[in-house]
């Protein structure tokens, strides 16, 4: 039992420290265990029917997506991947049939949950089968650019990486041999770092999840080996004071020092994402359309921008031609091509940078219909209001 109170939290609002009494979790986890073991006791005790989760697969550049039933594989998913720079909503949407026929339980980050949002609207997901645990996102590092980075900058071979975790402000690997640590803002400065998408995102606590999961604020002794769960919903309330009274969790108040730490952190992130998104906008904001042109000018016509967005449903027919947008058989193709899919998507990007990952070509994607929504939200919100959430 720890310094504070050790009642387990009921209700939205509440906040607490937990860790799992799971010693397989606990050896895995990135820091208390608690997402993981909370997706297992809600599949063990059928809330839901499986768990969409990532799980690592050749090393550690590389993050799969997993579905599972038995819960016995939820450890196998324990730990975060910071080169995890996919996106799980079409997924569910496409293959998993918008979770109409099944109760799925999901780890979320907050671009996650902004894109099943986004298909809720469009009537492809249903929500209420959902159950989803958000955890705090202070951005992804994209493959090629963390190979890339620990070559140049850490002068160690990616390969012989075996861990990486941001702590504190810096991206640290351990290799045979050693561990180092950069700051992300010494590493951003020169051009590695996180995904431009990342750095512009505002979504860094996931509170329209059910429960959302972090290491901010976790400080005393319970650092690095408890959980910051902060409950967003009655659904979340309902499942963690259950798995706790099961035993599969064990809580405490967190201490207040650490709520004024989190918070802190929480806002020096959402001033740094104002920044770049200053200086990624303003630059572009010179000659945004002549620099669309330019950059799509080197299209090869992939079409996996259209296929990766998590908002983007073309009609089916015109998806298997391959002739949607555009007559097909032009490479470059018409700028109409792009024109169409910014003014299709825009208005409701949410800044996931799933088309500019994805990009066969390197086209700087995401931040064109990024800046085209932020544009659109910054002259319609004083009439429409506010959207919920700040992508
Ligand atoms: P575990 O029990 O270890 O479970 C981790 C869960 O994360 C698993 O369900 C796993 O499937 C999932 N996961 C792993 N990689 C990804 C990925 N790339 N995308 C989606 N899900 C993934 N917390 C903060 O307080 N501040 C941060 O800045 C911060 N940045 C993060 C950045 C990323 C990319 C990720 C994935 C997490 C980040 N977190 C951050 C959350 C933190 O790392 C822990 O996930 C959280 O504290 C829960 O810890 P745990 O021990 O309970 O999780
Ligand atoms: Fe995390 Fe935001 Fe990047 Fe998504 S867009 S991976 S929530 S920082
Ligand atoms: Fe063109 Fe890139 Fe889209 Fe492929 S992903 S169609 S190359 S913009």
């Amino acid at each position: 039992m720890g310094l504070f109170s050790s009642k387990p939290a009921e209700k939205k609002g509440d906040m607490v420290y937990a860790w799992t009494t799971d010693a397989a979790i606990e050896k895995k986890a990135e820091c208390g265990g608690a997402v993981t073991s909370l997706l297992k006791y809600a599949l063990e005790n059928k809330i839901v029917d499986a768990v969409v989760a990532i799980k690592r697969g050749q090393d550690i550049y590389d993050a799969v997506p997993v579905l599972i039933k038995d819960p016995k594989d939820l450890v196998n998913t324990a730990g975060s991947l910071h080169c995890g720079t996919l996106n799980t909503a079409k997924m569910v949407a496409k293959y998993l049939d918008g979770a109409k026929t099944m109760k799925i339980g999901m780890t979320v980050k907050g671009c996650d949950l902004m894109a099943l949002q986004e298909l809720a609207k469009r009537k492809k997901i249903d929500m209420d089968r959902l159950l989803l645990i958000g955890v705090n996102c202070g951005g992804t590092v994209a493959p090629v650019m963390a190979r890339k980075m620990i070559t140049e900058k850490y002068g160690v071979d990616p390969d012989k990486v075996h861990k990486e975790e941001i702590d504190k402000g810096q991206f640290i690997i351990e290799y045979e041999g050693g561990h180092k640590g950069i700051s992300i803002d010494e590493l951003e400065e020169e051009g590695f770092g996180r995904r431009s998408n990342c750095r512009r995102c505002l979504y860094k606590v996931p509170r329209q999840a059910d429960l959302a999961c972090g290491n901010w604020g976790v400080i005393g002794d319970k650092a690095g080996k408890a959980t910051f769960v902060e409950v967003c919903s009655d659904k979340g309330a309902d499942l963690l004071s259950r798995a706790v009274k099961a035993g599969a969790l064990k809580t405490e108040a967190p201490n207040p020092k650490g709520i004024e730490i989190r918070g802190k952190v929480e806002g020096a992130m959402l001033k740094l994402g104002e920044k770049w998104r200053k200086k990624d906008f303003d630059a572009l904001g010179k000659d945004l359309w002549g620099s669309i042109q330019k950059e799509t000018s080197r299209c090869i016509k992939c079409y996996s921008c259209i296929e990766n967005c998590p908002v983007c449903f073309p009609v089916e027919e015109s998806l298997k031609a391959k002739q949607y947008m555009v007559k097909p058989g032009e490479v470059p193709p018409n700028p109409m091509f792009h024109m169409r899919r910014f003014a299709h998507i825009s208005d409701s990007c949410v800044n996931c940078g799933q088309c500019e990952e994805l990009c066969a070509m390197d086209i700087p994607l995401a931040k064109f219909s990024h800046a085209i929504r932020a544009e659109g939200d910054a002259t319609f919100q004083p009439k429409l209001g506010k959207s919920a959430y700040s992508n």
